[in-house]
């Protein structure tokens, strides 16, 4: 049976970075490319790391109900694409959904049998070195992303799953742990 996967968690809490391990160490697995209204970051492709929408592109996709589930986060919209998760659920593929908590949300009331896990900081203060070092984000955005991590750690006890990125290999080890669990 094809599983989705939702990782989820504070922006800056190394989802990316987790999934990237989790991808090679899991081979059978595909992500799926979520649609946003934010701008590319240098470096982000079209169609590889997001589908990049204008406002009314995404508005137009959302009446089509083109959207799993989609949500506004510090100030962008983000979903993912029916496109994305049904030819390869049909298709037997194992998927991962990386999203913030809302969408999480979503998935959970559409699609309960979806394994979720919550990806938290070890604190607030680290995530916020996190999220100053990575560099991708100004001063302001850091501070809006920050602002909304503290909502979403407290929907923690939600999940079945939380997995604390302290030492990134430890968290790597403990999310590939489940994932393979629901696999076999
Ligand atoms: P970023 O701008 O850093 O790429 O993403 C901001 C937040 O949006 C992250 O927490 C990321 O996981 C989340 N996100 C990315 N794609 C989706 C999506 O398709 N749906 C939802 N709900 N959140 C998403």
């Amino acid at each position: 049976m094809a599983r989705v996967f939702v990782i989820t968690g504070p922006s800056g809490v190394g989802k990316g970075t987790l999934i990237r391990g989790l991808m090679e160490r899991v081979a059978q697995l595909e992500l799926s490319v979520s649609a946003t209204t934010r701008a590319p970051r240098l470096g982000e492709r079209d169609g590889v790391d997001y589908h990049f929408l204008t406002r009314t592109e995404f508005n137009t996709k959302v009446n089509e109900g083109a959207f799993v589930e989609h949500a506004d986060y510090a100030g962008r919209s983000y979903g993912t694409l029916r496109s994305e998760l049904e030819r390869r659920v049909r298709a037997g593929t194992p998927v991962v959904l990386e999203i913030e908590v809302q969408g999480a949300r979503q998935v959970r009331a559409a699609m309960p049998e979806a394994v979720q896990v919550f990806i938290a900081p070890p604190s607030l203060p680290a995530l916020r070195t996190r999220l100053v070092g990575r560099g991708t984000d100004d001063h302001n955005e850091v501070e809006r992303r920050l602002m909304v991590a503290e909502h979403e750690l407290k929907a923690q006890p939600e999940f079945a799953h939380v997995v604390v990125n302290d030492r990134l290999d430890e968290a790597l080890e403990r999310l590939v742990a489940i994932v393979t669990a629901e696999l076999d």
